[in-house]
């Protein structure tokens, strides 16, 4: 039996896997390891990002970028739009999600986790609560995480941590 959520199906994970391999890139390019896709309703990817915080602007997260650029499409495309993500969304993320009327967020790893991970290496939290994304936005369709990706995500984290402890 596999131990994938049912909720998310073998081409949701495809797409997950594509928001990872972008948290890695950002990793790579000294930024935080966060990617993400956006994905029409016929599987179309329309977007794809990653963190760009290494510059010191820690509110350069690609699900607040992928909310911005929605406005250029219908209202009605964005519902029924799907963000791919490799961590979960922060509060301030979920809430432009939100406030956008995009659809439903798949997650590779949820805030819970990052946070029980960071509190395992001794490694500083953040300054915004970790959230889940429904307790920002209520009636969203947010589903997460995906054990496949558990462990790679687990490696890529913890080595940003370590970099960022002792360069
Ligand atoms: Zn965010």
């Amino acid at each position: 039996m596999s131990t994938q959520s049912a909720r998310i199906s073998d081409q949701d994970l495809l797409h997950l896997r594509a928001a990872v391999a972008l948290a890695r890139e950002a990793y790579e390019a000294g930024d935080g390891p966060f990617g993400t896709v956006l994905v029409d309703p016929e599987g179309t990817v329309l977007w794809s990002g990653r963190n760009h915080d290494g510059g010191g602007d820690e509110t350069q997260h690609p699900e607040l970028a992928v909310a911005q650029w929605s406005v250029t499409l219908s209202p009605e495309v964005r519902a029924a739009s799907t963000v791919y993500t490799s961590g979960e969304h922060c509060p301030m993320c979920s809430a432009a999600h939100g406030w956008m009327g995009l659809g439903r967020i798949v997650y590779a790893v949820s805030s819970a986790q990052l946070l029980r991970w960071r509190e395992e290496w001794g490694a500083p939290l953040p300054p915004v609560a970790a959230l889940p994304i429904q307790h920002v936005v209520p009636s969203l369709i947010a589903d997460g995480p995906s054990p496949e990706l558990e462990e790679e995500l687990r490696a890529l984290h913890h080595a940003a941590y370590e970099r960022a402890a002792h360069g």
